[in-house]
């Protein structure tokens, strides 16, 4: 088996209205597909996490010459074989996201190649795993007092469900992050609760929000401070019971090596369409389990790396484990997406807050390449456009 050809879809839909989270407000979806064709007729199927365009560019004119004619089924040989090959500029960024997304598929193609799902050549079990919603998200159109009667109505949505975990946004401005982790608290007494600022404060802030989300029963409190900020994210940590979690901005096992080094975390939110693909996690997997840290991959895309994110969900450790399983929750993305919710003719299903895994080999989704073509992106006439239309 080789492969014969590689394929990008970087994909754009715009959104009903526009979304915002601390840095930016979203008036469009972009994501990447890219699709490995084999010599026997084989498919698989990757995603990259990052700005589509350049991915596709990296991809097609730098990766794709180098795994022609390559066995897909050595993902380790191939990883190894990208990572050298520009190792000056793998190190972080667009190329390992391209990487990524090629690792996920040759994961793909490995699955229905032995006839196997993911989970089971990585050793993972067939439980359903539990997922927490994100969404929440900031609007531009409502005063802030409407926005967050209007937030705690959309959480009670997914509350009804049957999601007992949710995630919301913070990072506006201090005093309505404030109201909004206690009226949040107030509505929902007895459901898990995270909050996420995208790397909004400094120090001194994100220390006052700590101490708020300790009194109120928060289970994390994500990307507090700047990625870089290593000292500072673990000051933050040993000054506070909440757990602090991070990764989605980090990359390869060297990155989260730094990371455990630090003390800074006591989650890795990796998200493996970005760190460096399924070969490249289980790495980051095992600093994590050596360093006793937690890993809750970072998920916000499309099926194939919620598939992918639930599939190594099965096989990670528990840290350190007892009687009454602690779950591995997998976060599940509310936000509109009609990419997301159009092009995939098989995925995983979620019922009541949980997905279950379908029977089908490799990643178990199937991508209706004819659904593609409308939201895809032709690299000439967009060139000039943003990757991600922001309005700031
Ligand atoms: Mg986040």
């Amino acid at each position: 088996m080789e492969i014969s050809d590689v394929q990008c879809f970087p994909l754009r839909t715009d959104l009903s209205r526009s979304i915002g989270f601390s840095q930016s407000y979203y008036t469009s979806k972009n994501n990447c597909l890219v699709k490995v064709t084999c010599s026997d007729g084989t498919v698989g199927w990757g995603e990259c996490y990052g700005p589509n365009l350049a991915i596709t560019a990296a991809i097609e004119n730098h990766f794709k010459p180098l795994i022609i004619g390559k066995n897909p089924l050595q993902n380790e040989y191939l990883w190894n074989h990208m990572w050298r090959a520009f190792l000056d500029f793998n190190r972080q960024g667009i190329f390992m996201a391209a990487i990524s997304g090629l690792d996920i598929a040759f994961w793909d193609i490995k699955g229905k190649a032995l006839q196997a799902p993911i989970r089971t050549l990585l050793g993972g079990s067939n439980d359903p795993i539990a997922c927490y919603a994100t969404g929440m998200y900031f609007r531009n159109d409502k005063s802030e007092a409407q926005m967050l009667e209007e937030l705690l109505d959309e959480a009670a949505s997914y509350v009804s469900s049957g999601y007992t975990f949710l995630k919301v946004k913070i990072g506006k401005n201090l005093d309505f992050d404030r109201e909004l982790l206690s009226q949040f608290r107030c509505r929902f007494p007895s459901t898990k609760l995270a909050a996420d600022s995208n790397h909004a404060y400094n120090f001194k802030e994100a220390m006052s929000i700590a101490r708020l989300l300790e009194t109120l029963d928060y289970i994390w409190f994500e990307e507090p401070l700047a990625p870089d900020n290593y000292a500072d994210m673990a000051r933050l940590r040993e000054s506070t019971s909440v757990a602090i979690a991070a990764g989605e901005c980090e990359q390869t096992r060297f990155g989260f090596e730094r990371l455990a080094r630090a003390g800074s975390l006591d989650i890795f939110q990796p998200d493996i369409a970005y760190c460096g693909g399924l070969t490249e996690f289980q790495k980051i997997a095992a600093i994590a389990s050596s360093a006793h840290i937690d890993v809750v991959p970072h998920c916000w895309g499309l099926k194939l790396n919620l598939a992918v994110a639930a599939s190594a969900i099965s096989m990670l450790p528990e840290n350190p484990g007892r009687l009454e399983r602690r779950p591995i929750f997998l976060e599940m993305d509310q936000t509109e997406h009609s990419v997301r919710d159009s092009i995939f003719l098989d995925s995983h299903t979620v019922v009541d807050g949980a997905l279950q895994f379908n029977d089908l080999t490799g990643l178990g989704v199937t991508v209706d390449e004819s659904a593609l073509n409308k939201f895809t992106l032709h690299i000439d006439s967009s060139i000039n456009e943003e990757c991600f239309k922001l309005e700031t």
